[in-house]
């Protein structure tokens, strides 16, 4: 295998470069983009790079060096000092290399790197010789130690700058460059103490002379060590929290480029900078970025020193040239790329070079602008452009965030379960979040997990915070369907809602009521204080994108909202219809005290009443969706949850007898709350999300579907009458046998028909059925029978084929599943293959048994961008998410047809 490849020229001024862009697998990032520049004529500095293979395989190995490599490195090294013509090392006219990282995946200041290699105690007469500068060569000498040091040896960097502040303590002087070149020879003596003095001679005894660890002088040496330490900081643990955070393979491995050093320091005709192509913050057409004069690369990054504006580089006296060069590479850049670039660069006494180049990130605004520009100056095709905006970070755009130059510390983390950012003091109470907005206050409702009890103070509240409960939770669904910002799982808040306070474990900080916290939903950040927001500006540049992502999906958006005022917001975002209205949400408020009624009355006549009731009130409900959606699709979901989430907890009740009694409370009163809690308790499961649920209610209760088809068909014969032109249909969740369905069909066909005939209007409402057990999925073929269509609710359906509670296991051991790579994702986010197995065979056995079935996903994955891709795969017709991930939904949709 071929372990190292050179890139730039050769002592002729040939391309000698062995490499190209679409190597970044082998070669890095950075490795990849350096042979890229040298093959199209770019200045590069000449150097060689190590595979990324070859660290993985020294990794791999207990940290060996595999056979034949190191051989292949000093090939390639001596190939370089006869194409530069200089060696390292050399006491007359040394050559000097930077060793640096550069994985597949840009690590931004996660791994090592080492400059100025190949100096010692000969080659530093050899520098100070050439460049007739010794102040510049000493300091040259004792970055090398102290970074070599530091780097390589793992020293503390501490004990080198603790030696500059004494140095110039006894000088007298402030500044680094106010020492002289005695100042810096002096500090390199030092220097080697400091090294000799802190490295273990057991650890290095190849580093022993004369029974001292000396600083290695052997050029050779310095190189592998350096390597090595490369290799080795794939695996440190920041660069592996970094890997994890960012979804990056960890057995990638990294690349380390060794290449000759061109210096920014070598007085004031030389700079170094970075830039981008274009304006990476709001996507402008303009050079953007910094240069320091007489400075090395890390000065710049540090921010120590005050840069100027890049623009201003071609005007400043003795740069002008390599200012103007650097314009006309910027242009080269994006042609070739054919995209927005960063760079890195350094002039050395007048001479323009190149040290790196790769795409740039940009913020979600810029993606947008710089895509519709490129496609005008005719760089890139509108399929193009669509491909280059991430869906995930049109979030961005759609809610406020914390301040990019805020400062503040994290409290604890959770689960980013829906995006945007919130500031406001901490509730503990539905009841209190209502009366925190009542008199103007902004909260952050915090909550072990949420109930539909809570949802009046959900709304009220800025933001939502629960210690329980994943991607899929209450919580986190209601908050996505609001567009309210939603930290959950926050498994260190341990929450007393008595007290009205949270500890945060493994810290002294107790949240308390009126204290003010803020979160992050993006991040699934919480942080005590108040952090300042800003809300990203909207332009026209998201629209265009969106009609362009439009003309190129096959697959329809659909929202998922259950109130007139979110199917409204979901139009605007281009939603084509509604493809899952959750009627249990429209059962709270004073609706709740009705179906309490009905579900506790023995008395049949009371039952009825309240069931009435319930009529009127659906009606008006489905009245105002079906108006807001005129024209276009409303799918009702029939009643689906346990009954006893409308009721209250037989353990809230308890306690609240307990305290009754104690207070000497009516007598009558608290045997009448007594009864209740019996009642309630007695109608209590063990399961109840695998109990008496979904379409098994409308079997124990058929007064149920029946209302709610009633309801609707009445809703749909009124608008029908005013001349609209509503288009609802009916859904029957939970369904596992098509005998559930045709018995709920019938009634729901039955009920069509009466109100049909009494208002004297046609109505048309198809009814079909939710795949979200994996028996449904499996005998789709007979329940298409019986189906008009099929919605897959994959949050069920992924429930149901892991066996994972959707309300426990993302806060209980899905994150150490992820840990431990025993799940690549959560699958409550993304569909999982297995169940999107499932979701195939029910498509394909569903045609079968009704070849007009139209086939839709209604689940949280509706608005994933990953998973948008596989029910694209899956020939699915359409996906409905949350109203504010319908333009990502619609993205994603075009860039998995693309
Ligand atoms: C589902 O299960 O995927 C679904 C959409 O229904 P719900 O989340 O309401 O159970
Ligand atoms: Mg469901």
């Amino acid at each position: 295998v071929k372990r190292v490849y050179a890139f730039g020229k050769d002592a002729e001024g040939n391309n000698v470069t062995e490499g190209n862009k679409d190597m970044k697998y082998i070669l890095g990032g950075k490795g990849a983009n350096l042979a890229e520049m040298a093959v199209i004529g770019l200045p590069v500095p000449p150097g060689f790079t190590i595979t990324c293979q070859t660290c993985m395989e020294y990794a791999n190995a207990d940290n060996t060096w595999p056979e034949g490599a190191l051989d292949e490195i000093e090939q390639y090294r001596l190939d370089l000092e006869r194409r530069i013509g200089k060696k390292i090392g050399d006491s007359e006219d040394p050559l000097l290399v930077s060793v640096r990282s550069g994985a597949p995946m840009s690590m931004p200041g996660m791994m090592d790197t080492v400059l100025n290699l190949g100096l010692n105690d000969q080659s530093i007469n050899g520098l100070i010789k050439h460049t007739e500068n010794p102040r510049f060569s000493w300091d040259s000498y004792r970055r090398f130690i102290q970074m070599f040091s530091n780097v390589v040896m793992g020293l503390d960097g501490d004990l080198f700058e603790n030696a500059i502040n004494a140095k110039k303590i006894v000088r007298g002087v402030k500044s680094d460059a106010d020492l002289t070149a005695e100042d810096l020879q002096e500090l390199v003596e030092e220097f080697k103490n400091i090294f000799s003095e802190n490295v273990s001679a057991e650890e290095y005894p190849a580093l022993v002379v004369d029974g001292r660890v000396t600083f290695p002088q052997d050029p050779d040496t310095q190189l592998r060590l350096a390597i090595e330490a490369v290799f080795g900081s794939w695996n440190n643990p920041r660069a592996t929290l970094y890997r994890k955070q960012n979804k990056i393979a960890d057995d990638l491995g990294t690349a380390v480029n060794v290449q000759t050093m061109v210096f920014g320091n070598k007085g004031e005709t030389s700079a170094t900078g970075v830039a981008f192509t274009r304006n990476p913050a709001n996507g402008e057409k303009e050079f953007y970025g910094d240069y320091l004069v007489n400075a090395q690369g890390e000065d710049v990054v540090a921010g120590i020193r005050n840069t100027s504006p890049i623009a201003e580089l071609k005007h400043v006296e003795g740069l002008q040239e390599a200012g103007a060069e650097l314009e006309e590479v910027f242009v080269t850049l994006e042609n070739h790329y054919r995209d927005m670039c960063d760079i890195e660069f350094t002039i050395e006494q007048g001479k323009l070079w190149m040290l790196q180049t790769r795409v740039g990130k940009r913020t979600a605004a810029a993606a947008l602008h710089i895509a519709i520009e490129m496609v005008k100056e005719g760089l890139i095709t509108k399929e193009e452009a669509v491909c280059r905006v991430d869906p995930e970070q049109l979030d961005q755009l759609l809610h406020p965030q914390f301040d990019k130059s805020a400062e503040y510390d994290v409290l604890a983390r959770g689960l980013n379960a829906s995006p945007g950012a919130a500031v406001g003091e901490a509730v503990f109470s539905a009841a209190d979040a209502v009366a925190a907005e009542a008199e103007g206050r902004k909260c952050v409702l915090v909550r072990w997990e949420t109930n539909p009890d809570d949802l009046a103070g959900m709304i009220a509240a800025e933001g939502i915070l629960t210690s329980h409960g994943g991607k899929t939770s209450h919580a986190a669904v209601i908050a996505r369907g609001m567009g309210a910002p939603c930290v959950c799982g926050v498994e260190a808040l341990k929450i007393d809602a008595e007290k009205k306070e949270a500890v945060v474990a493994g810290t002294d900080v107790v949240i308390r009521e009126g204290d003010m916290i803020s979160i992050d939903g993006t991040t699934g950040i919480v942080v005590l204080g108040a952090v300042e927001l800003v809300m990203p500006e909207l332009s026209g540049d998201l629209d265009v994108i969106l009609e362009w992502a439009d003309e190129f999906r096959r697959l329809g958006v659909r929202a998922n909202a259950d109130n007139p005022a979110d199917a409204e917001l979901s139009r605007s975002f281009g939603a084509e219809g509604i493809g899952l209205d959750r009627t249990e949400h429209m059962f709270l408020g004073d609706r709740k005290q009705i179906i309490q009624t009905f579900i506790l009355n023995e008395d049949e006549a009371v039952r009825e009443a309240a069931v009435n009731d319930l009529f009127e009130a659906q009606t008006g409900d489905f009245y105002g969706m079906f108006k807001a959606m005129d024209g276009l699709p409303v799918i009702v979901r029939l009643l689906d949850p346990p009954l006893h989430e409308f009721l209250e907890s037989p353990r809230a009740l308890d306690v609240e007898i307990a305290k009754l009694e104690a207070a000497g409370g009516d007598a009558e009163v608290i045997a009448a709350k007594r009864k209740l809690m019996e009642q309630i308790d007695g109608m209590s499961e063990a399961n109840p999300m695998l109990g008496l649920r979904g379409c098994r209610l409308g079997i124990v209760y058929p007064i149920l579907p029946v209302m709610q088809v009633r309801a609707i068909a009445t809703a749909t014969a009124q608008l029908k009458k005013e001349g609209l032109d509503p288009k609802p249909e009916v859904m029957i969740p939970l369904v596992s046998t098509v005998k559930e369905l045709e018995k709920l069909r019938k009634v729901a066909v039955d009920t069509i028909a009466e109100v049909a005939a009494e208002a004297g209007v046609e109505l048309d409402i198809p009814v079909g059925t939710m795949i979200e057990l994996p028996r449904a999925a499996v005998t789709a073929d007979e329940i298409a029978t019986q189906a008009d269509f099929f919605s897959f609710g994959t949050n069920d359906l992924t429930q149901t084929t892991f066996g994972f509670s959707r309300d426990d296991v993302e806060a209980e051991f899905v994150p150490q599943y992820l840990a431990e790579k025993l799940l690549p994702y959560n699958p409550f986010a993304t569909i999982d293959p297995g169940v999107a197995k499932l979701v195939k065979m029910g498509v394909e056995l569903g045609r079968e048994g009704n070849p007009d079935l139209v086939c839709g996903v209604c689940g949280e994955h509706g608005g994933d961008p990953d998973s948008v891709k596989t029910f694209h795969k899956i020939g699915l017709d359409y996906v409905s998410c949350s109203p504010y991930r319908v333009p990502l939904a619609r993205l994603a949709a075009a860039q998995a047809a693309l």
